[in-house]
């Protein structure tokens, strides 16, 4: 029969008294588990490694989480063999049935949506809300593909001469790389694994390596809904030592991957080469930074603004290539709503995501750590540090939460993607300027709009160029099916997940013609 209409999974609730109690109840069942050793699995069994990683809390170093077995090339090359000897037969599954397995393992991850956010919380550093809402578009990630595959696998009639039967239809790439962050370590994980295998695709699969645990529940849930072997395989690995491999390897057709801009354009760099052996030309489904600006309108509702751009710079320390790391304010307007935005900054707290009266908690590991601080520095110079907030002490990876001013296009913290929670303050005398320093970097993700003005926010429509605008608020947060996801120029190629094109980038269309 056919399938109910997608909705999105709801988000969490901590006025209703169950959520707000199953939360620390599901951390201390956590920490029941730590200390475990993950295996990579590959071809459907579990394959320890000798080579070994430890993942932490950022929050506290000192607590090891557990163990992650690495893969090295060999590791990988046997993941590429197990998925190339799986292809016939998935790619061959009624994409119906494929659609299946993933509507299983999004009922997987709902049984367990407290406990796989509480891991969240402790590898990663979300707050609670916030982890609870990437299990949640994990799980609209499933929920929403498996219905695209279910609508895009039907065979197209097209054309309508007479004495010819024309069929339009798709097949998957075939052996797929996933590349994933650690910033929505099941979200965006499970959105590109799922898309490759849902369309037919073989899927090896790279979590961060901040994350593994996290990327280990991906295994958890395929192997709950009897995923056959070979479609799956978990390689977590040091990406100096197996990442060139991956990418250059002549049996992947497709690699997806969301990361930084580097990485990104080196990916890319690196398979356009066809090595011996090498059948197809490989497919690029690439997500890369942003550097998004919000505008503050001389009319804008500031009760509304302030709020939205607190939590657009600074939700999840502002590690989201979502997020807003540039507010640009009119003038006349420009000393209320600072004044504002600082107070409220001032009234909110750092320290451990496990206590959700934090607003803010520690970033992702030592390097993110220096290299914040780093950029601090750098905007220390280039504008005035308004505020900067006290940090915990000890040996957590914090940073403070950070707004500078004196922030003008020429300068780093206008143009480079910090990815923490720094924010750069512009000053400007009128909208035409607004938009156009809002449009003045390499990137193209993100952008905001707070204004009661029809025609500038018609304005705005037209002429601020990114993927993903929002206008009157907040700008992360995209929704599966509500807001595709993704953006152009140095954001990436163009695709947008949890979108009506996104699966079509993981397949080859095929016409068949007839003469009747
Ligand atoms: N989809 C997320 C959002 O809208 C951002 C994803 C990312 O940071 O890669 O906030």
């Amino acid at each position: 029969g056919g399938l109910p209409p997608f909705v999105n999974e709801p988000m969490a609730d901590f006025t209703r008294r169950e959520q707000r109690e199953a939360f620390p109840r599901a951390i201390a069942g956590v920490r029941k588990q730590l200390g475990k050793t993950y295996p990579l699995f590959i071809g459907g069994r579990d394959v320890p490694t000798g080579d070994t990683l430890p993942t932490v809390n950022p929050s506290n170093p000192a607590e090891v989480l557990g163990t992650i077995c690495q893969a090295g090339v060999a590791e990988v090359g046997g993941a590429i063999a197990a998925a190339k000897a799986a292809l016939p037969a998935w790619r061959d599954t009624e994409p119906r049935v494929r659609a299946e397995y993933l509507l299983k393992a999004a009922a997987a991850a709902r049984r367990r949506i407290f406990e796989l956010s509480a891991w969240q919380v402790l590898e990663i550093g979300k707050q609670w809300d916030q982890a609870y809402a990437d299990v949640g578009e994990a799980i609209d990630f499933l929920e929403y593909y498996a219905r695209e595959m279910v609508r895009l696998g039907k065979p197209q009639r097209v054309g309508n001469a007479p004495g010819e039967l024309n069929h339009y239809l798709y097949q998957p790439k075939g052996v797929a790389a996933v590349i994933a962050p650690w910033n929505f370590p099941l979200a965006i994980s499970m959105g590109m694994v799922s898309a490759a295998i849902v369309t037919g695709n073989c899927v090896v699969y790279k979590p961060s390596g901040l994350t593994s645990i996290i990327g280990h529940h991906l295994v958890e849930l395929f192997q709950e809904a009897g995923l056959p072997a070979g479609v799956f395989n978990f390689t977590p690995g040091r990406g100096s030592v197996m990442g060139d491999y991956l990418v250059d390897h002549p049996d992947i057709s497709l690699i997806a991957f969301t990361g930084s801009m580097e990485v990104g354009l080196r990916i890319i760099e690196r398979a356009a080469k066809v090595h011996p052996g090498q059948v197809n030309v490989k497919k690029i489904v690439c997500e890369m930074g942003g550097k998004n600006a919000i505008v503050i309108d001389d009319d804008a509702d500031l009760d509304e603004a302030v709020p939205h751009v607190l939590y657009s710079a600074f939700g999840f320390q502002g590690q989201k290539c979502s997020a807003c790391s540039r507010v640009i304010v009119l003038d006349a307007v420009y000393d209320k709503f600072v004044e504002r935005l600082v107070s409220m900054a001032r009234a909110t707290t750092v320290g451990s995501s496990e206590d959700p009266a934090h607003y803010m908690g520690a970033v992702a590991d030592d390097k993110a750590m220096n290299s914040i601080k780093e950029y601090i520095e750098i905007g220390r110079k280039e504008g005035n540090v308004l505020y900067e907030s006290p940090v915990p002490a000890g040996g957590g990876y914090f940073v403070p939460m950070t707004i500078i001013d004196g922030i003008r296009p020429e300068h780093r913290l206008a143009q480079e993607e910090i990815f923490g929670p720094v924010l750069a303050v512009m000053r400007v005398k009128d909208f035409d300027q607004a938009i156009e320093w809002a449009n003045s970097t390499r990137f193209a993700l993100t952008g905001g709009v707070f204004s009661r003005s029809p025609e500038h926010l018609e304005k705005a429509r037209r002429e601020f160029r990114v993927g993903n605008l929002y206008l009157n608020r907040n700008n992360t947060g995209a929704l599966v099916e509500r807001q595709p996801f993704g953006g152009a120029q140095m954001s990436g190629v163009g695709t947008k997940a949890g979108g009506p094109d996104y699966l079509l980038h993981f397949m080859d269309p095929r016409v068949v013609t007839e003469n009747t």
